[in-house]
């Protein structure tokens, strides 16, 4: 099978895939306490897969995600809670993702520069973190970027309204649940849900268990893949791209 892989490349493979098809996929999540049911890191690793996939049917390669987001901050009694750590009202465990906006905006405009450099045309960014300030600074910096290369930014929030309603997409609730079953199940862990999630947020007014199967992700995956492959050729079609 054709690699995909920017990590795995030799340069005559990176030269070879980005001749014929110079687009290029990075994803983006964080590390990130996702319930008791699902891993740390899901918001990258579903982003990582959904560009792999769609590389495959489209060409181009895939950076290794970047792990490292943010969300909005709040100062409590002194303290400071970053996204999902404000209803929580603790700092949830395994949550070390975060950083300051800013940061975030520079970062992804350092990142975007160092990519045109490499004769790229398209750069396709999917964010798997979903909170506000992620996709508010994704989306600035895709349109300020002063550069020849095309960005198209892409977040899970807009991705699955397509197939899911308001109350199922919750942080780690059905939709994150039902596409991770349907991309890497041996990394749910239903069993590990608590009895009762109401105390004191846990699944945050979305319980996966009985709402959450893989055919549903297989749903909202085949949904992303249709929208986002559709938007990416329509943008193709204006750049000579051998087949
Ligand atoms: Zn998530």
């Amino acid at each position: 099978m054709a690699k995909i892989r920017y990590e795995e490349l030799l340069t005559s493979d990176f030269k070879k895939i980005r001749n014929r098809k110079p687009i290029i996929f990075l994803p983006l999540g964080t590390l990130e306490w996702h319930s008791d049911h699902l891993p740390l890191g899901m918001d990258a690793m579903a982003a990582h897969e959904i560009c792999q996939r769609l590389a495959k049917k489209i060409g181009g390669m895939v950076i290794p995600p970047l792990y490292f987001g943010t969300d909005r901050a709040h100062r409590v009694k002194g303290k400071i809670f970053y996204g999902m750590d404000r209803r929580a009202g603790y700092h949830l465990p395994g949550s070390i993702y975060y950083l300051k906006p800013n940061l975030l905006y520079r970062l992804l405009l350092n990142i975007f520069s160092q990519i045109e450099r490499q004769d790229f045309k398209l750069l396709v960014v999917i964010t798997g973190h979903y909170g506000r300030k992620q996709i508010e600074i994704l989306e600035k910096a895709a349109k300020n970027y002063k550069g020849k290369i095309k960005i198209y930014a892409a977040n899970m929030r807009q991705l699955f309204k397509k197939t899911l309603s308001q109350d199922q997409t919750g942080h780690a609730g059905t939709g994150e649940t039902s596409l991770f079953l349907a991309l890497r199940p041996e990394l749910v862990h239903m069993e590990k849900l608590k009895k009762d999630l109401s105390k004191p947020i846990e699944i945050l007014r979305d319980d996966p268990r009985g709402r959450a199967s893989k055919k549903l992700g297989k749903k909202i995956l085949k949904s992303i893949m249709n929208k986002v492959s559709t938007d990416i050729l329509k943008i193709t079609k204006k750049f000579p791209c051998s087949t």
